[in-house]
């Protein structure tokens, strides 16, 4: 079967006919003979006289539009035609003869009849030998021959007028088929350009397809390529699928594995949440009682420090420096406590020699021996440790919600910023009792939120120096300057006091505080001068408001705990001369003294239950007066100078402690809200 050809090889077919279609055109069919053109046809029209030769079979040339070679080399046709009238009659022989060659010429046909043997008189004259010559007087058979030989002449004249007509059709058709050949070929032609017009348009076609073929085979190419990197990824894919599959298989083992580990689980988590109820049930028991025992604790604990005394006094004993005269034994004693050596020691005995009996009386000089009694008496090998384990009780109370004030009380160098604050330096073996008492108080809250409670802590540290009040947290612009702090009350009938313009800082671990005391010891060196240690000469008043919160019980407390570095308690010496420089130091020194004795006679008054206490007669008792009151407690620290030289100062220090020892205030009560 043959495949269906495509348009363009049709055109090209078109364009391989090109040449016999031209070569039709110029041809003409045979006569009578007219056929449906085809290839045949015009390979019939190629040779026209060949056929019409064989057709007619005359020796007769046709007129054809173009002029041809003759066929008939002796006679042409034209002349055939025209010479044949013109023969001259008289020249027989010569008549017979172009006849003769005329016929010899031609191969017999059926236009021309055989004739008949014997009909004509004369010799015959065709396809034989010219007759011999006549003798002259043979006028009869010359006669006989001439009529013969026009009669021959006259059989050929109407043969050749027949042939001459039936020429003449023959040219007419020749012409009516030329016309129609002429119409024909312009149609032909018509249909040349057509097609020429077609087979460019093919042609451009042809161009614009191979174009396009280019273009395709390229993008071909390349999707080729495309396909080949399809190829590899859809590999790479496949095996990442397989990969997957592997994987997931191993997960469906895995989930089932879980799955089935989950059942097992669910029915453990089922057992562990009834279990877990129950625990809840009892832990809230357990809460409660512990509740209930907490809340007990603070109240034995407070029924203790009851028992202990309100106000309690412990005396230290600072020791001897490098470079410090030692003591002659005896001057300090320190008697063991009832209990025995292993008690710790409460008693304190100190030798004051009179010199002024002793030298009147040339005996070596009597010593007379004051006996003091404390709740608490550290000896100078006493450490900072051993002390703050004392008052650790005390710092218990603050956070139960009691106000707790203690105060550090005796003359310069006795050791009372070292009790406080601490030693010089970053020793945490020398630490005082600030620093201590608050990581004591952060680790306490700390173990009583998992009770429920919440605490927060916010620090205020001032300096009263000749009743003014200087904020010891000042930063930037404010530092070093006084006088702009005022002791108010926190807002209208409230009981909490505060002082304006001062910091106060929130605070929840060590390092807060550290900064904080490190910020305070700057601010003093700022207002410090050459010739007044103007520490020593102010009292430094570091105060922490503590608020508990227990909020699923709708609980609150909260209590300052005040920590007082006092003003040294020495008096001037009234002997000497009064300088400008010394009559400020009296200043002071009275402004300190003032303060200390009001300290002395607000604890009185509390003590005998007075109905007034003066705490506005000092910047101090008024600013403390919160700590001081009937719901506090109290603890003044005395401190010692073990050196002879300093006795003096040390029996009015040891007698003002006593004094306050023997005061009992009131029943602290808890700050509950
Ligand atoms: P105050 O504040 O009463 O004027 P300080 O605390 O400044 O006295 O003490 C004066 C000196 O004595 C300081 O150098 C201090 O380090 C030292 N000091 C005081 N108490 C002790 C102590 N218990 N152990 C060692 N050194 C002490
Ligand atoms: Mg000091």
């Amino acid at each position: 079967m043959e495949p269906q050809r495509s348009p363009l090889l049709e055109v090209k077919g078109n364009i391989e006919l090109k040449r016999p279609l031209v070569k039709v055109a110029s041809r003409l069919p045979l006569p009578g003979s007219r056929r449906k053109r085809g290839p045949d046809q015009m390979e019939d029209a190629l040779e026209p006289e060949k056929k019409r030769t064989r057709g007619l079979g005359t020796t007769t040339k046709i007129a054809t539009s173009r002029p041809r070679a003759p066929v008939l080399t002796t006679v042409p046709p034209t002349q055939g035609q025209t010479a044949a009238p013109k023969v001259p009659k008289k020249t027989g022989p010569r008549c017979s003869t172009a006849v003769a060659t005329v016929l010899k010429n031609q191969k017999p046909g059926p236009a021309v009849p055989a004739q008949k043997p014997g009909t004509a008189a004369a010799p015959p004259m065709v396809g034989g030998k010219k007759p011999g010559k006549r003798p002259a007087w043979d006028l009869k058979g010359q006669l006989c021959d001439l009529n013969a030989e026009l009669k021959c002449c006259r059989e050929r004249t109407q043969m050749l007028a027949q042939e001459n007509q039936q020429l003449r059709d023959q040219l007419r058709e020749a012409q009516q088929q030329a016309t129609a050949l002429g119409a024909e070929r312009r149609v032909l032609e018509e249909e040349l350009v057509r097609v020429r017009t077609q087979a460019e348009q093919g042609q451009q076609e042809l161009g614009n397809l191979s174009a396009r073929v280019l273009e395709l085979e390229e993008r071909l190419g390349t999707q080729e390529g495309l396909v080949q990197e399809l190829q590899k990824e859809q590999l790479g894919l496949q095996e990442e699928r397989r990969g997957l599959a592997a994987r997931l298989e191993e997960q469906e083992r895995r989930l089932q594995g879980s799955e089935a580990a989950l059942l097992g689980s669910q029915a453990e988590v089922a057992s562990l949440q009834q279990k877990t109820a129950a625990q809840e049930a009892l832990l809230a028991e357990r809460d409660e009682r512990l509740h209930g025992l907490e809340m007990e604790r603070r109240r034995l604990h407070n029924q203790l420090q009851e028992l202990k005394g309100n106000i309690r006094v412990f005396c230290r004993v600072r020791p001897v420096l490098p470079g410090e005269s030692t003591p002659p034994p005896g001057f300090l004693l320190f008697p063991p406590g009832p209990g025995g050596p292993s008690d710790p020691p409460t008693r304190l005995s100190l030798s004051r020699s009179d010199e002024r009996r002793g030298t009147l009386s040339g005996a070596p000089a009597p010593t007379t021996r004051h006996d003091f009694s404390f709740d608490r008496v550290f000896p100078p090998g006493s450490g900072q440790d051993e002390v703050f384990e004392e008052i650790s009780m005390l710092v218990q109370s603050a956070l139960d919600g009691y106000p707790v004030c203690i105060f550090a009380y005796g003359q310069t160098g006795s050791g009372k910023t070292f009790t406080m604050e601490g030693g010089p330096g970053g020793d945490t073996q020398m630490e005082g009792l600030i620093p201590r008492a608050l990581r004591h108080l952060f680790s306490v809250a700390q173990e009583l939120s998992g009770q429920g409670w919440t605490y927060s802590f916010v620090a205020s540290y001032v300096e009263i120096y000749n009743e003014t009040v200087r904020d010891l947290l000042a930063t930037g612009t404010r530092k070093g300057q006084a006088g702009e702090c005022e002791i108010r009350r926190a807002g209208p009938g409230s009981e909490e006091l505060t002082v304006t313009n001062a910091r106060y800082v929130p605070v929840s671990c060590e390092k807060e505080v550290e900064a904080l005391l490190h910020l305070a010891h700057q601010n003093r060196a700022v207002a410090r001068t050459a010739q007044n240690e103007r520490s020593s000469r102010s009292h430094s008043v570091f105060q922490l408001q503590i608020s508990g919160e227990h909020t699923g019980r709708g609980l609150q407390c909260g209590a300052p705990l005040s920590l007082v570095d006092l003003a040294g308690s020495e008096r001037l010496d009234p002997g000497l001369a009064l300088g400008p420089g010394e009559r400020e130091r009296l200043r002071e020194t009275q402004a300190i003294n003032s303060s200390l004795s009001t300290l002395g006679l607000v604890i009185m008054a509390l003590s005998n239950k007075e109905s007034h206490v003066p705490y506005r007669n000092s910047k101090l008792t008024y600013l403390l007066q919160n700590s001081l009151g009937g719901s506090a407690k109290m603890l003044m620290f005395v401190n010692i100078s073990p050196l002879e030289e300093n006795v003096s100062e040390s029996l009015n220090s040891l007698r003002f402690a006593s004094k306050v020892n023997q005061c009992v205030i009131g029943t602290a009560q808890a700050n509950r809200k």
